[in-house]
């Protein structure tokens, strides 16, 4: 994945950019929840909300990882 802020390459299931600490995985489940909004596909968007929130969940434990280094 290419994170969309600094056009860094990111290894695959990326939380965080290590470049600009863009939180790409956010970023990138958000844009599938508008996708699937705007083809109101409701199965799908149920799935996607629950996804995005562990994907809240991880992106701030890396986060504070991160700090802590
Ligand atoms: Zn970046």
């Amino acid at each position: 994945m290419i994170c969309k802020k600094c056009d860094t390459t990111l290894p695959e299931g990326s939380l965080i950019c290590p470049t600009c600490g863009e939180k790409v995985a956010l970023t990138e489940q958000k844009e599938k929840i508008k996708a699937a909004k705007e083809k109101t596909l409701e199965i799908e968007l149920a799935q996607l909300q629950k996804e995005y929130d562990e994907i809240v969940e991880r992106t701030e434990i890396e986060a504070r990882e991160i700090e802590n280094r």
